[in-house]
Formats: C-alpha cells, sequence, structure tokens
C-alpha cells in the first residue's frame, strides 16, 4: 500500500535497524526504543492486521518469532514476550500485521499489564460466552 509506512520500510523507501529478513518477512527494531530489542517482525505484503491475515503468511511469521527467540535467548536474554495487537480498539496503530517481540531479562522492570475490569464476570459466564466448538 501506498501510505504504508511498513511497507515504505520494507520497499527501502523508510529506514529500518534490520534484525532479520527473508523472503517473506521482515524483522526490524521497533522505533520506540523502550525495552532494549524491542523488534517488530512483519510479513513483506501488506496485510491489515491478524484478522485478515492468510493462514500460511501468519505461519511465516510466527516461525521467524520463534526464531528470533531462540536467537534472543542464545544472545543471552532470559525470556520474550510475543504481542501482537488486532485492530484499533486493541491499540493496533500501524495497520500492517505485526508481532511485537520484547526480549527480556530477568528482574528487567519491564511491565505488560492490563487494566484490571471493572464488572467482573465469573469465569463460567465468560466462558460460556465465548466457547468455541470445532
Ligand atoms: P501497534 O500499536 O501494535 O500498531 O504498534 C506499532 C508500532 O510501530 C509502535 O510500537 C511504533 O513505535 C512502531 N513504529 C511506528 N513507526 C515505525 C518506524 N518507522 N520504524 C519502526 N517502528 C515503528
Ligand atoms: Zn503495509
Amino acid at each position: 500500500m501506498d501510505t504504508c509506512i511498513f511497507c515504505k520500510i520494507v520497499k527501502g523507501e523508510i529506514p529500518c535497524y534490520k534484525i532479520y529478513e527473508n523472503k517473506d518477512v521482515l524483522a526490524f527494531l521497533d522505533i520506540e526504543n523502550d525495552v532494549p530489542g524491542h523488534t517488530l517482525i512483519i510479513p513483506k505484503k501488506h496485510l491489515t492486521d491478524l484478522d485478515s491475515c492468510d493462514e500460511k503468511t501468519y505461519q511465516k511469521v510466527l516461525s521467524t518469532a520463534k526464531k528470533l527467540t531462540k536467537h534472543f535467548l542464545f544472545l543471552g536474554f532470559d525470556g520474550v514476550n510475543l504481542v501482537s495487537n488486532c485492530k484499533e480498539a486493541s491499540g493496533q496503530i500501524v495497520q500492517h500485521f505485526h508481532i511485537h517481540l520484547f526480549p527480556r531479562k530477568t528482574n528487567d522492570e519491564a511491565k505488560l499489564t492490563m487494566q484490571p475490569a471493572k464488572q467482573k464476570e465469573t469465569l463460567e459466564t465468560v466462558a460460556k460466552k465465548l466457547r468455541l466448538e470445532d
């Protein structure tokens, strides 16, 4: 897409700090520079979000996430968080599917937090609403 910032990175029109690349996937440092090594993994083709991502591409992105997780652990990190925001309500800002990878160190004090629910339903009620049969 012409206006998509991540497509521009793929095309080399905007610079990035590349961590890994193959035919279908690119991984580069998030510009936020918060958690050291915060990396974004994206498919090279434009897909808006997890919902619109085809299964094959998703597998390629996820397999890169696993590869980089192993790599970061090998480099001496102690853990990794994977996060993907799907649609604006979840906090997705860039409308090109991506997975955030946060390399972690023991006691690094970085926190991924969710606000506690204001109105608590029982887990049974929630499960009844959300259960999906195959
Ligand atoms: P999300 O809220 O999941 O859509 O996250 C989008 C992420 O893209 C944010 O963490 C931004 O810091 C990051 N970002 C936006 N523009 C760039 C850029 N040019 N290079 C690297 N990261 C970027
Ligand atoms: Zn794009």
